[in-house]
């Protein structure tokens, strides 16, 4: 697997266990589509945010310089709208 954001791949890691336990995920949420692509741990923490409601990793949302915390679609939707 290679990072959807960076260069990193899992080629030194065998097996899948061993690529989640160094902290990889396999998959994340853009909006309402998931988009199967993995993401490596320092990547995890720069662009996906945990959502409380789904308990899956999605996109982190922009909106100009401000980075809204990841307290649900609920109120992400409320300040686009
Ligand atoms: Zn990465």
């Amino acid at each position: 697997m290679q990072c959807s954001f960076c260069d990193r791949n899992t080629d030194h890691l065998s097996g899948i266990d061993a690529v989640i336990d160094a902290g990889w995920i396999p998959t994340y949420w853009d909006g309402d589509t998931d988009t199967g692509n993995p993401v490596c741990p320092d990547c995890v923490s720069r662009h996906l945010v945990l959502d409380s409601y789904s308990g899956e990793f999605t996109l982190r949302k922009m909106t100009g310089s401000f980075v809204l915390p990841a307290l649900g679609p609920l109120l992400a939707e409320s300040l686009t709208l």
